[in-house]
């Protein structure tokens, strides 16, 4: 019998792949499969299975695929590539080299040395103290390193990179290298390395094909574990949050266009700081880690976290797997399954990379929905981010969380809700102590979900009877719900310690098996939380502070028993406190002690509060209730209403511009703008009163300060909000009002008016942060020229008050209109409350060049005080004109604030020509008087070029 050669036995099978694939799979496939997975004493011999088939190295593939999605350190998993590199190089072993620059200085770093293909992890992973270090101009891999390609050397003795210095610190002979650089982008990050070819004398071309196929892997690996690096830098500073944060909540009118934006700002500064700032990170990351200090143990707590979220995602890719793996299995093309292997391979990176992007505008919206964020304590804060976080990947419109008080041991009681509405416009809302009848509680599921621990899953709602209580849809959007996943939350101890609830699967079917299991994950998730009965004492405490501050300030802010009888004079009248008069003797009261508002002409655009008192101004305002009529339409309590316009003009501190006089003519001006300017037309009666309260609240406990300066100061305010900081702080301070019982004039609200109430009031506020109006004065303008298409007026309305964005931009623009309207007011009035706002611009700059040691702008510089007029004319051309130009021409009735500013304007402008002229006549003088000195000093008179230019400057 013939010898029978290699080349003879390969070409037999190349055609006859039926029978070479049965023979292998009998022989082969098994022993291989099992080696390659585990049994490490089984090794394969490779003289008798001299190289791998494809069918066997996809196997790998899976393994490594398998290894990528269990290893989040990115060296156990390069690690994992590297063995399985050594088996299919047959080399003798691999090593693993991090770039890095220090000092500006480029190098590279052993990372996992001597890495063959038994190797135990940890015997390969090079700790800092034991790293070889080399300068990118020597060996092969500083030359890897430098020429960014793959490097085969045959013969290290022939090679001028090649050095022994690392072989005669570890007695060891290379004979050849096989060396390929680990890219990110056109970076290089790692250089990976295999020594000696076991069966052949150098690496071949083919060696070099394998090793460049895996390395993809170790990209990946190194990619997803910069992602998360950068995950973690982000959870730990909130940098990037607070810089993206402030993006959100500018155009809150139009929330979910923002959200594009937001999320494009935030891709954009993705890849800037992934190719920028990159590298240095890496290297730095890698020292934190290393060091095995308190760092290293915060830092795993977050890697745990970042695990968690991978593992859902890990939940999503399982499927894909398991399909690619199918296909495999049934057709055996190979090509077909490279081609789904990089797929897949793309998919893990996207997802990761979503997951970034997610968790970024997950993170976006919780620092800057301060709404959210001030109501929840840090633990729920956190357990709020988890949450929120996974919300991309539930397949529900809304969902509901319900924290459970650990103090009653036996007792289920939800202290708090957090509803969270992912359709339509997005929002998270936060329920403090909700009453037992709250949608989110009433049907008892929670309740039973939080007694016997399981996950309950309701396939058609509205035929259980526990539903029953949805007669009607639970708020305006006209939701309902359809279908419900309830499950426990349960903490580290295994307590519940909260119910998450997940309504109306998107498609409009039932939660299935694969949602179950999705719930099941998120568990994990929660349990990570560290809420449990501990930190709820410490975390309750905490709460408890907030309420006692609150507390304080509601004591010196209040108004009292004797400041309401200054209006309210119940005493003097019927001899019995108010709390004790029918509201009819109470209106009886107050129509004697009320102004007449025609008579204070509170409904003028030109009124002026100088010649009245602050409690005038006061009464003022509440009249301007009774003039709006809902007093008695939302059955607004008159002893509430005078004692919360009392507080309201002693919440605002006796400070130079932005005082109650301040607060009230914002007021006055939305009442004005409401009636005389008939803008009113678009909104309800419950949005007018919305409108006027937010307004009257809009600077409570103004400091005196913008919020640059509250950011310079480092103020605690700047801390807790991270944009539009006091815009945020009056809202809040209004709120907290609005809570006290004899304060609340929206006491007898239904509970939908009422949140819609302060849903205004947020926009309203919010809006009044001067650097959002730019934002919005595009879309302004829009429905100003749209509503120059509409023939009937009538007709219009209806379409304005279709779309409650519109309203609300309008009504975000019409608070610009009323906090900018001094400059609108009378000559005499203007000049002299000009001088107000730059006296309190001033006190500011003094406090930067004092406190802050710093310059002040021009603006806030009280020596640059002449510049005024010049200042007031441009603060109209640039920002205020177009307010009231627009309003004119949407409303012609509110053309008296027009008529205003443009008058101011040519009065600013007079007095900044007046002060230009003086200037120049002083410039003047003295040119003449240098041109005098310089002809008495007998200078040579021919020189004129010399002289201009000295005049010039
Ligand atoms: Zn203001």
């Amino acid at each position: 019998m013939n010898e029978v050669t290699a080349e003879e036995v390969e070409k037999f099978l190349d055609s006859n792949i039926g029978f070479a694939k049965q023979y292998c799979n009998l022989r082969y496939r098994a022993k291989v499969i099992s080696d390659l997975l585990g049994a490490k004493e089984a090794a394969v011999d490779f003289s008798n299975y001299h190289s791998l088939n494809s069918v066997e190295e996809s196997e790998i593939i899976f393994d490594l695929l398998r290894d990528f999605q269990e290893n989040l350190q990115a060296e156990k998993g390069i690690f994992n590539i590297m063995k399985k590199l050594c088996f299919l190089l047959q080399a003798d072993c691999m090593s693993l080299f991090m770039y890095r620059t220090r000092n500006g200085i480029a190098e590279l770093a052993t990372r996992l040395f001597n890495v063959c293909k038994d190797a135990v992890f940890e015997d390969c992973l090079v700790m800092p103290e034991g790293e070889i270090v080399f300068p990118l101009d020597m060996g092969v891999v500083g030359h890897v390193a430098h020429a960014k390609k793959i490097v085969n050397v045959p013969n290290t003795k022939e090679d001028e990179h090649f050095c022994d210095f690392v072989d005669n610190l570890t007695e060891y002979e290379t004979k050849s290298i096989l060396a390929s650089p680990i890219m990110n982008g056109k970076d290089v990050v790692a250089v990976i390395m295999a020594v000696n070819k076991v069966d052949g004398p150098h690496f071949t071309k083919r060696d070099e094909e394998i090793l460049l196929k895996y390395l993809n892997f170790a990209n990946l690996v190194m990619k997803v574990f910069h992602l998360s690096y950068l995950h973690n830098c982000e959870t730990r500073r909130g940098q990037i949050l607070l810089w993206s944060g402030s993006k959100v909540f500018e155009e809150l009118t139009d929330i979910e266009r923002q959200f594009h934006k937001v999320l494009y700002t935030v891709r954009a500064f993705l890849n800037c700081d992934r190719y920028s700032v990159g590298l240095l990170d890496m290297t730095k990351q890698k020292i934190l880690l290393w060091s095995g200090s308190k760092v290293f143990e915060e830092l795993t707590d977050i890697e745990r976290q970042f695990h968690k979220v991978l593992y859902t995602v890990r939940a999503f890719l399982n499927c894909d797997r398991y399909s690619v793996g199918l296909l495999d299995m049934t057709k055996q093309k190979i090509l077909l399954k490279y081609l789904n292997f990089a797929n897949l391979v793309m998919k893990v990176f996207h997802l990761s990379y979503l997951h970034n992007c997610e968790t970024r505008r997950g993170q976006i919206l919780l620092w800057s929905g301060s709404k959210v964020f001030e109501e929840l304590t840090d633990i729920e804060r956190q357990f709020h981010k988890v949450l929120y976080t996974v919300r991309a990947f539930l397949n529900c419109d809304r969902y509901s969380v319900g924290l459970l008080d650990m103090t009653k041991q036996k007792e289920i009681n939800f202290y708090k809700v957090i509803d969270y509405i992912l359709h339509g416009k997005e929002d998270i809302k936060v329920i403090p102590n909700p009453p037992p009848d709250h949608w989110a509680l009433v049907s008892g599921l929670p309740t039973y979900v939080a007694q016997h621990g399981l996950i309950c899953n309701i396939m058609n709602a509205p035929a259980e009877d526990f539903f029953a209580f949805q007669r009607e849809p639970l708020d305006e959007s006209g939701w309902m719900i359809r279908n419900v996943l309830s499950m426990p939350i349960v903490n580290k101890k295994e307590e519940i310690v909260g119910v998450a609830t997940f309504y109306n699967r998107k498609d409009g079917k039932p939660f299935d098996e694969m949602d179950e299991t999705l719930m099941e994950s998120l568990t994990q998730f929660l349990g990570w939380s560290l809420l449990n009965s501990d930190t709820y004492e410490s975390m309750n405490r905490l709460e408890n502070r907030k309420d006692i501050f609150q507390d304080i300030v509601k004591y010196h802010v209040k108004c009292d028993n004797e400041e309401i009888q200054k209006i309210l004079k119940t005493r003097e009248v019927y001899g019995k406190e108010p709390w004790d008069c029918e509201e009819e003797e109470l209106s009886e009261i107050l129509r004697q002690e009320l102004p007449d508002a025609e008579q204070y002409e509170i409904n003028k655009f030109h009124f002026s509060d100088l010649p009245l008192t602050e409690l005038e101004l006061v009464k003022c305002g509440i009249q301007m209730y009774y003039e709006l009529k809902v007093v008695d339409k939302f059955h607004i309590p008159q002893e509430a209403l005078v004692r919360f316009m009392y507080s309201l003009s002693k919440g605002y501190r006796k400070i130079t511009y932005h005082n109650w006089r301040h607060g009230f003519n914002v007021g006055q001006t939305m009442f004005s703008l409401l009636v005389t300017g008939k803008l009113k037309r678009y909104f309800t009666d419950l949005e007018a009163l919305a409108m006027v309260t937010a307004a009257f609240c809009h600077d409570i406990d103004h400091r005196g300060t913008n919020n640059l300066y509250q950011m310079k100061s480092q103020n605690p305010l700047a801390k807790l909000h991270g944009s539009s900081i006091l815009e945020r702080h009056h809202l809040e301070f209004g709120k907290t009002l609005l809570r006290d019982e004899n304060l609340n004039i929206f006491r007898n609200l239904s509970r939908r008016q009422h949140e819609h109430a302060i849903h205004m009031m947020d926009i309203a506020i919010i809006a009044t942060d001067l650097a959002l109006y730019f934002k919005k004065r595009a879309m302004f303008q829009k429905i100003v020229d749209q509503s120059k298409t509409y023939e009937s007026p009538e007709e219009w309305t209806q379409y304005m008050m279709l779309e409650q964005t519109r309203k609300e931009i309008v009504m975000a623009m019409m608070m610009t209109a009323c906090d900018l309207s001094a400059i609108t007011k009378p000559w005499e009035v203007q000049s002299k409350v000009a001088l107000l706002v730059a006296a309190e611009f001033w006190e500011q700059g003094d406090l930067e060049r004092t406190v802050l040691q710093q310059n002040p702008i021009p603006m806030m510089d009280r020596n640059k005080a002449d510049e005024l007029p010049k200042l007031q004319v441009g603060f109209i051309d640039f920002v205020c004109t177009f307010v009231y130009k627009e309003f004119s021409r949407f409303h012609e009735e509110t053309t008296p604030m027009l008529d205003g500013i443009t008058n101011n304007r040519k009065e600013w402008k007079a007095l900044a020509d007046e002060y230009d002229a003086k200037v120049k006549a002083l410039e003047e003088e003295k040119q003449q008087e240098q041109a005098t000195k310089q002809a008495a000093s007998g200078n040579e008179p021919g020189d004129t070029p010399t002289s201009r230019s000295c005049c010039i400057q």
